[in-house]
C-alpha cells in the first residue's frame, strides 16, 4: 500500500490496497470536489437521470477503516458507511477474503434451481442470532425493499388478511409497496402513485415533538394508534404492523420508551404479525446485535439488510417458522436472492462482528459520540435535540427557542462538513437532521476529529 502525493506528476495517487490499509487520517489536497471528481460528475449529469441523487460529489477510489478517498487523492472521514451499510468497515478483510476464494469458484448458480450451502448457513445463522428462541425460517433477497415487501407477502399468505399498518415518519424502501408504506412524499413518492391498497398509517411515538409532551409520549401514542385501528381498520383485518426499532431515514427517532413493546402486545393479542424493518438498524449498528434487543422485544418476523453483507447487495426475511413455512412451494424467491458472493459476505461480516467486539464498538462509539453532541446541544440553540445509540446517533436542527424544523441550517452544516473533509448524511421527514453512521472500524481520533469539524461548522453558521 502506498500514496504518491505528487497527484499531478503521476495523474492520479497511486493507491494499490483499500480496507483497513489506508493511513487513517484526514487529508485534504484539492477543493471538495477537486478537479477529478467535477470531471466525472460532469459525466454522470450526461449518462445517469438527475433522479438517482448525489449528497456528495466526490468519486471513490478506495475506501476503508474509517477514510473515504476520492479520486483526487483526498481521504474524507467516513460517518456515513454508505447509508449503514459498510458497519464492519470497507472493504474489510474476511469480506475480501471470503469473496475472493469464491469468486474463483462459482458465481452463481440461482439457490432455487440448485442450491449451495453458504446461503443455509447464513439462515441458519440468523435463526439463531435474531432475537427469540422459537422456531425460525429465513430466506435471503437482494434489498431492503425486497425484504420488507416479502415480510407483508408472508404475513398476508399467513394470516389470511390484507390490511398493512405503518407509521409516520416510516421509510421502508423504494418499491411499488414499500413506497406506499414510506411516509414521506418528497422525493419518494411524488408523482408515482397510485400506491398500494390497504396500507394505513398512524402517529408515530416521537418524543421531542409529541404534544403531550415527552413524558407522556409512549401511552397517548399507543392509545391513539390501538384505537384507529380498532375503529377504522377493525384489528381482525390487519395482517402486519411495519415498524422500524429506531426510524432511520424519517430522522434516527427513537420511539418513546415502552411503545413498541405495548404495540407489540396489541399485535400478539389480535393474531397480527409484528414485523421490524432492521435494515438500517441490524448488525452491531446501535449496540445490540438487533436494536429490537434494547427493549426485549420479540418480532414475528424481522427484516435485515443494508449492514448484513459488508456492501455486497443482500437482504433477509427471518420470522416464525410456522408463518415463513405457511407459503406453497414457488410463492417466494427471486433469481439472484442469496448470490453467492453475498453469503460468503455475509458470514464474513458475521465473523467480524464476534471477533472484532464490535457490539461492544458500536457502544465505545457512541459513548464518544453522544456526550459531545449533548455539549453541542448545550452551547448551540440551533441544536434542539440529540438522540440516538451507539453507532447510529443525530441531532436535529431547529430555528433556536422553538422545535421549527430548520432544513436551510441543515444542509448548511453539511455542506460545510464535506468541504472540510467529513462525509456526514442529512435525514428526517422536515430535512433537518445530521445522522451519524461511522463503520465500526473507524479509530476514536477519527470520531474526536470529526465531531471537531462538526463543531465548528455549527458554531459558523
Ligand atoms: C434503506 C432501508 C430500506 C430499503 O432498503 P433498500 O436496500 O434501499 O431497498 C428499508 N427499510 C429501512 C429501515 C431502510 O433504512
Amino acid at each position: 500500500m502506498s500514496i504518491e502525493h505528487d497527484a499531478h506528476a503521476s495523474g492520479r495517487p497511486a493507491i494499490t490496497e483499500g480496507g483497513p490499509s489506508l493511513p487513517q487520517e484526514r487529508r485534504l489536497v484539492t477543493a471538495i470536489p477537486g478537479p477529478r471528481s467535477q470531471e466525472m460528475f460532469a459525466r454522470k449529469r450526461s449518462a445517469v437521470p438527475p433522479g438517482i441523487g448525489t449528497t456528495l460529489p466526490v468519486f471513490v477510489t478506495h475506501a476503508g477503516g474509517g477514510v473515504v478517498v476520492d479520486a483526487d487523492g483526498n481521504s474524507l472521514i467516513d460517518f456515513g458507511s454508505g447509508i449503514a451499510v459498510t458497519t464492519v468497515g470497507n472493504a474489510a478483510p474476511r469480506v475480501v477474503e471470503r469473496v475472493r476464494r469464491q469468486v474463483g469458484d462459482f458465481t452463481h448458480t440461482c439457490f432455487m434451481v440448485t442450491p449451495y450451502e453458504s446461503y443455509v448457513e447464513v439462515c441458519e445463522k440468523l435463526n439463531a442470532l435474531t432475537p427469540g428462541d422459537h422456531e425460525k425460517r429465513s430466506f435471503l433477497v437482494n434489498s431492503g425493499a425486497e425484504a420488507v415487501e416479502n415480510a407483508v407477502k408472508v404475513a398476508r399468505h399467513a394470516t389470511g388478511r390484507q390490511a398493512v399498518v405503518v407509521f409516520d415518519h416510516g421509510y421502508h424502501g423504494r418499491t411499488l409497496l414499500t413506497m406506499t408504506l414510506t411516509a414521506k412524499n418528497m422525493p419518494y413518492k411524488q408523482g408515482f402513485g397510485p400506491y398500494a391498497p390497504e396500507v394505513y398509517r398512524m402517529p408515530m411515538a416521537y418524543p421531542f415533538r409529541w404534544p403531550g409532551g415527552a413524558e407522556n409520549c409512549a401511552a397517548e401514542a399507543l392509545a391513539q394508534v390501538t384505537d384507529a385501528i380498532d375503529k377504522q381498520i377493525g384489528a381482525h383485518n390487519v395482517a402486519a404492523i411495519v415498524i422500524e426499532p429506531i426510524q432511520g431515514e424519517g430522522g434516527f427517532i427513537e420511539p418513546a420508551r415502552g411503545f413498541l413493546p405495548g404495540l407489540l402486545e396489541y399485535a400478539r393479542a389480535n393474531g397480527i404479525v409484528f414485523v421490524a424493518d432492521e435494515v438500517q438498524t441490524g448488525f452491531a449498528r446501535t449496540g445490540h446485535l438487533f436494536a429490537c434487543e434494547d427493549e426485549g422485544l420479540v418480532p414475528d418476523i424481522i427484516c435485515t439488510a443494508k449492514g448484513i453483507a459488508g456492501g455486497l447487495p443482500l437482504a433477509a426475511v427471518t420470522g416464525r417458522a410456522e408463518l415463513l413455512d405457511a407459503v406453497h412451494v414457488g410463492g417466494l424467491g427471486g433469481t439472484y436472492g442469496g448470490n453467492p458472493l453475498a453469503c460468503e459476505a455475509a458470514l464474513a461480516v458475521l465473523e467480524t462482528i464476534e471477533a472484532d467486539g464490535l457490539v461492544e464498538r458500536a457502544r465505545r462509539i457512541g459513548d464518544l459520540m453522544l456526550p459531545r453532541l449533548r455539549a453541542l446541544a448545550e452551547r448551540f440553540d440551533v441544536v434542539g435535540d440529540v438522540r440516538g445509540r451507539g453507532a447510529m446517533t443525530a441531532i436535529e436542527l431547529v430555528v433556536p427557542g422553538s422545535a421549527e424544523p430548520d432544513a436551510a441550517v441543515t444542509g448548511e452544516v453539511a455542506r460545510r462538513c464535506h468541504a472540510e473533509g467529513l462525509l456526514v448524511l442529512t435525514a428526517g421527514t422536515y430535512g433537518n437532521v445530521l445522522r451519524f453512521l461511522p463503520p465500526l472500524s473507524i479509530s476514536d481520533a477519527l470520531v474526536d476529529e470529526g465531531l471537531s469539524i462538526l463543531e465548528k461548522a455549527i458554531s459558523s453558521v
